[in-house]
């Protein structure tokens, strides 16, 4: 009689600084049928939340998430304030989400995507972690391009966070993101 393996699946971190790619890299395992969850995604959900939205309203006086990019990086007690309301939610979610995983054997990982992985000590959540690298300066033109910044504006963004190069120092495994994509097309 074959024996049935009962195995939770390896959980992978995919984190990196901001607009190094942590999303296209995801995308890419995704296609390869990979199972894959993103923390990007929670957020938004958890954002429509109406007692989410209540709490934001009141403390910043919108909703729209362009001006509130605006405020949170230019002033770092008001980044906490949000983190404050909406990280305790994203991560029971994300929590809930690893719980409902089958109990059956799986030969590949999940991989999560968790752009503040380091920043909010989530380390113990992941087997192992995975961090996408780029340099500093695609890091800015990319980020400078998707969300139509200014270059101050981008690296005011960038250096809210910990430095990628200390992040890559705390990896297990590192993606290169550094070709470009229609180079890899072509
Ligand atoms: P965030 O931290 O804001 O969630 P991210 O790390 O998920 O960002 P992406 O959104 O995947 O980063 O990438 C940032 C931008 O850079 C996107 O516009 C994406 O299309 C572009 N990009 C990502 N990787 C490459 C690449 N290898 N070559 C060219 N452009 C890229």
């Amino acid at each position: 009689m074959s024996k049935r393996i009962n195995q939770k699946p390896r959980i992978l971190g995919l984190t990196g600084g901001i607009a190094s790619g942590k999303t296209t890299v995801l995308n890419q395992f995704k296609k390869l049928g990979i199972k894959t969850i993103s923390c990007d995604e929670i957020a938004r959900k958890v954002y429509t939340r109406a007692n989410v939205r209540k709490k934001i309203k009141k403390y910043f006086g919108t909703l729209n998430r362009k001006k509130i990019a605006k405020i949170i990086f230019s002033d770092f007690t008001k980044r906490k304030q949000l983190e404050k309301i909406l990280h305790p939610a994203i991560i029971k979610n994300l929590k809930k989400q690893l719980n409902l995983l089958p109990s059956t054997f799986y030969l590949l990982p999940v991989i999560v995507d968790v752009p503040l992985l380091f920043e909010t000590h989530l380390e113990k959540m992941f087997d192992k972690i995975i961090v996408v690298y780029c340099k500093k300066n695609q890091q800015i033109s990319r980020l400078m391009k998707r969300d139509k910044l200014t270059k101050t504006e981008a690296i005011r963004r960038i250096s809210a966070q910990l430095p990628l190069s200390k992040k890559l120092k705390l990896a297990d495994i590192i993606i290169d993101n550094t070709k470009n994509l229609l180079d890899k097309i072509i």
